[in-house]
């Protein structure tokens, strides 16, 4: 990994949903940066799939409104702008309490969350190609 990649993983990261109205802002190291192949992301963001990156819920600020919140699955909560609907976060009692995962592709810079594994491959859109360097596993 590129030194400047290393080291942007480790400061403060901002970002925000489509239309602005909700922002954020991270301090310190991610403990986990994936791509997720599951339906009920494909669902909830209406993309192909999606990435998010872990951090302890105290590393994040949000500004603005609350974010709108609803249950996926039992002890799974997801949440979006209300005004431009971009899913912004996910939590989930399975995954650590104190835990939450923020859409990569919000943040203002990506790029620096670069992620290390796939998960729920066995549920990936068959005509779907990505770097296949990136580790896949079929559940989580
Ligand atoms: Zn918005
Ligand atoms: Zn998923």
């Amino acid at each position: 990994m590129p030194k400047a990649i290393v080291e942007n993983s480790k400061s403060n990261h901002r970002g925000q949903c489509f239309c602005g109205l909700i922002k954020f802002s991270v301090t310190g190291e991610t403990f986990w940066s994936a791509i997720c192949h599951c339906n009920s992301c494909r669902l909830t963001s209406g993309a192909p799939i999606m990435a998010w990156t872990g951090f302890i819920k105290e590393q994040v600020k949000w500004k603005g409104p609350a974010r709108k919140e609803f249950s996926s699955s039992e002890g799974v909560t997801r949440g979006f702008c209300g005004i431009c609907g971009t899913t912004l976060s996910y939590s989930g009692e399975k995954f650590g309490g104190e835990n939450i995962f923020i859409s990569t592709t919000t943040f203002e810079n990506p790029e620096v969350f670069v992620p290390t594994e796939q998960v729920f491959s066995c549920e990936s859109l068959t005509w779907l190609s990505l770097n296949d360097s990136i580790p896949k596993v079929d559940m989580l």
